[in-house]
Order: C-alpha cells, then structure tokens, then sequence
C-alpha cells in the first residue's frame, strides 16, 4: 500500500515526476496490502512451473534429431503420462506445501526487515535497474552457497533415504521434475531461497523478480538437454543442465555436483573431481570416436554401456 492517493502526491513526495515504469507501480500497487502484493509469489509459482517447461515437453515428445543431438541422456525418454504425472505430483506439492509456506512466510520476512530497519519495500522510487542486478546476484550467491551444504548434508545416510531420494526418482531429470521433491526437502530449501532477501531486502519487484528467476533457473538445469546457444553459458561459473544432470545420472551415491547454480562451490570443496574426469575421459573418447559420438551424443550413457 503507497502512501499517497494520487499520483500528483507521489510527485511531489519525489519532487519529480514518476517515470513510466513507477506510473505503473503506483496504478498497480497503490491500493492493494503488501501481504497481498507479497503473495503474489504464489501464482508466479503456479503459472512459471506450468508454462516455462512447455517447450522442453514438445521437445522431449517430437523426439527430433535437431534436439536429440544436445540430450544428454538420449537413452531415456519420458512419455507424456509420465511427464504429466509428474508435473501433477509437483502442482499438488505447491498447493498444500509451498502456497502455505509463501503465506506464512512473510511475517518472518517482515520480521529480518524490521530488525534491520529495511523490509521489503513496495513504495517508490523504484529501484534503479543497477540496484536490482547487485541484489539478485547477491541472493543468487546466498542461495547457492547455502543450498551447496543443505544439499550435502542430503546426500548422508539418514537426509538421503528419509527425504532427498525423492528428488533422485529421476536419474535422467526434465524441467517438470526440478520442484519434485519430498515435502521436508521443499521446506529446508526453501530456507536458502529466503535467506538472501532477508539478508540483504530490496523492492517487492526484486523480490518477485528473484523468485521467478531462480525458478526458471532450476527448470533449465533439470531440462535434460544441454543447448550451446543457451543465454546461461555466458554468465561465469554457471553450472547449467550438463553439470546438475550428472549429479543425477550418478544418483544416491553422488558426492558430486551439489551446487544449485554455480560451479564454484564445489570447485573450491572439491566436489566435482568425479565430473571432472568424466569430462575429460569422454572428451577424449569422443575426439577418437568423433563420428560415433556425434551419432549418439549422450555422454553418460555412451559411458555406462562400455
Ligand atoms: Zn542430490
Ligand atoms: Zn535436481
């Protein structure tokens, strides 16, 4: 909720006119609860996991050579029932755990603000497109790190037959497959997601924009397929759908790739040693089997039926 009624207000609250972007925010904002703005976290939720993995289930069922070429465990193919088993335990997941979690979530989050003196704020200025850069790399490494050491601890005896081997159901992920997990497992990463804002808050717009980012981000790296021309290759250390598809080919004994974003982490505990070397082994199959590889291109699988 602004605290001004009219725009000529905020203009003058400002002492400047609102450019076209805060124009729409006030048009937008200005009357509705910051709970209720907060919340709409839940329906990005719903609609990104509903449509942003479209693409990757009309590829994954034409079955064309031009994109067989880039999967990265072409041995395994997912019929329609079972994507859309998938995506349906996964909605049902969002319904009765991750929608209560938003809704309960942001008096804690209001709570970090206030001890800061910050928040999330909703009002205006907007934040400079600068600001929201800096803040969502920020949250993106909080997440990261935080979530490299949940996920190890996942992968001990007890966090991986108790809760985590729910998510390594699909040693061969796609996109529908990133948010299917046991319910204990959504709610501890869910901690890693949150933390970042509540270190460091910015705008609700940052703040919508970190979810829905970091949500594309996991339905790309569980895409199963590995395109060159994706945009993600250029961002540094970047792990992507090749480096978290192996942490799944190797499944329940992994002590690799645990990493949700970048490579860093496990680089720096030495974590991705197994990786490493795979990569290096088939690219050096690959070099002497040029012509064979290229016919397959699965990396893992050529490797598993040696
Ligand atoms: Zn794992
Ligand atoms: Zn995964």
């Amino acid at each position: 909720m602004l605290p001004y009624a009219t725009l000529e207000e905020a203009a003058t609250a400002l002492g400047r006119n609102l450019t076209f972007a805060e124009t729409l925010w006030f048009n937008y904002s200005a009357q509705k609860s910051d709970y209720f703005l907060y919340c709409h976290n839940i329906l990005f939720l719903f609609v990104i996991f509903s449509v942003v993995p479209l693409p990757m289930l009309v590829i994954e069922l034409l079955g064309s050579s031009s994109f067989d070429k880039y999967k990265i465990q072409p041995k395994v193919r997912l019929s329609f029932p079972e994507m859309f088993g998938c995506y349906k335990d996964v909605m049902r997941m969002f319904f009765l755990v991750v929608g209560p979690l938003q809704l309960v979530s942001y008096p804690s989050i209001k709570l970090c603000g206030f001890m800061q003196l910050i928040g999330i704020r909703t009002g205006l200025p907007l934040p400079s497109a600068w600001e929201i850069f800096v803040q969502l790399a920020v949250y993106f490494m909080v997440e990261d790190y935080t979530n490299y050491w949940i996920h190890r601890f996942l992968h001990g005896k007890w966090g991986y037959e108790k809760i985590h081997r729910v998510h390594h159901e699909y040693s061969a992920p796609i996109s529908y497959a990133a948010p299917y997990a046991h319910w204990a497992e959504v709610l501890i990463l869910g901690i890693p997601s949150f933390l970042g804002p509540a270190v460091v808050p910015g705008h609700m717009i940052t703040f919508w924009l970190w979810i829905a980012l970091r949500q594309i981000e996991a339905i790309e790296t569980h895409s199963g397929y590995d395109f060159p021309w994706t945009p993600t290759k250029y961002i540094p250390f970047y792990g992507g759908a090749d480096y978290h598809d192996y942490h799944h080919y190797v499944g329940g004994q992994s002590q690799s790739n645990f990493a949700s974003v970048f490579t860093y982490c496990d680089f720096i505990y030495g974590t991705d040693k197994g990786y490493r070397y795979q990569k290096k082994v088939l690219s050096k199959m690959k070099e002497e089997l040029r012509g064979v590889g290229e016919k397959n291109g699965g990396f893992y699988q050529d490797l598993k039926s040696e």
